[in-house]
């Protein structure tokens, strides 16, 4: 007898697709979830909206998820479209408004933790434990501008790393960059031996069309890759490898006035913008503590101390 294919109440399969939603533990909270299973095969888990404001990401997990069908599918997959509901109904940026915590620091998660962790929980035990490839679709967030980039678990064991890189070079996006935090979806995927990436497509609170065609084309390409979607791979075009990115941090609160544009170049020592009070005067001006390319910049004109302000890759 094949196997059927279970994530939380529902089961999939064999060639059969299933709809409905994933209970978050010990909450009364609940994510919407396609399963798709086809002819045996590897198991792949996408997951849109981990963060609440990236349109593109959510956008593209719902539409593949109309669109895939068990007759495409060699394997198993899941999409979560989108994981965190509570935060795309408030339109909130990072965080999830019950506990104010950004979900993708809260993995592996815990049972009886927050609202976050539960939810991280929720999508450890029920998806990475049968997972066989992750991908997580982001974007820029409400308030942060970007030029698309792919995060790969670098710190992961070496064929975890590899998988993952030699995958995120098939989507399409120039800049394929290492992540070497282990508390986010795909670095905590990665301790558990599933490889992956978290995608960075589309910026400030916006999606269009195009961004969306070209971010779902990506993930089929990547399904290719991965022999799950049949058809020949396309090039998508030229990748460069980035070793990591440094993550700037405001030190002050009050308005940020960027000096950089994402895609710029930038050398070390640079400025990389400002940080002035309701009176104009400088609190503190930020430099770049390494060369190379600037991947986002927050545009909110607010900014608070500890808040990401851009990174370099
Ligand atoms: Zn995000």
């Amino acid at each position: 007898m094949p196997e059927l294919f279970k994530v939380g109440n529902l089961t999939c399969g064999p060639n059969s697709k299933a709809r409905g939603f994933l209970k978050v533990a010990n909450a009364e909270i609940e994510m919407p979830i396609t399963l798709v299973s086809g002819s045996p095969g590897k198991t792949v888990v996408i997951t849109g909206g981990t963060h609440g404001g990236e349109y593109p990401g959510i956008e593209t997990a719902i539409r593949l998820a109309q669109e895939i069908g068990p007759q495409d599918v060699k394997g198993n997959l899941a999409i979560v479209h989108p994981v965190n509901t509570t935060s795309f109904l408030a339109r909130t940026q990072y965080y999830v408004p019950a506990d104010g915590k950004n979900l993708n620091r809260m993995f592996p998660g815990r049972a009886l933790g927050t609202l976050s962790e539960r939810i991280a929980y929720t999508i450890s035990t029920e998806l990475f434990s049968q997972a066989d490839f992750y991908m997580d679709l982001h974007g820029g967030d409400i308030h942060e501008a970007l030029i698309p980039f792919v995060l790969y678990p670098a710190f992961a064991a070496p064929d975890v790393a590899r998988v993952s890189r030699e995958a995120a070079s098939k989507v399409g996006v120039r800049f394929v960059v290492g992540s070497y935090s282990s508390n986010g979806s795909i670095g905590s995927a990665a301790v558990a031996g599933v490889p992956g990436m978290l995608v960075e497509i589309g910026q400030c609170g916006l999606w269009s069309e195009e961004e969306v065609s070209a971010y779902a084309r990506g993930v089929r390409s990547v399904l290719r890759h991965l022999g799950m979607l049949g058809g020949m791979c396309e090039d998508l075009g030229p990748v460069e490898y980035v070793e990591r990115m440094n993550v700037l941090v405001a030190e002050h609160e009050g308005c940020w006035y960027p000096r950089v544009k994402p895609g710029d170049s930038i050398e070390s020592g640079q400025e990389f913008g400002q940080i002035r009070d309701y009176f104009g005067k400088v609190l503190g001006k930020v430099c770049a503590p390494s060369s190379g390319i600037v991947l986002y910049v927050a545009r909110s004109l607010a900014i608070l101390p500890g808040d990401p302000i851009g990174a370099i890759g």
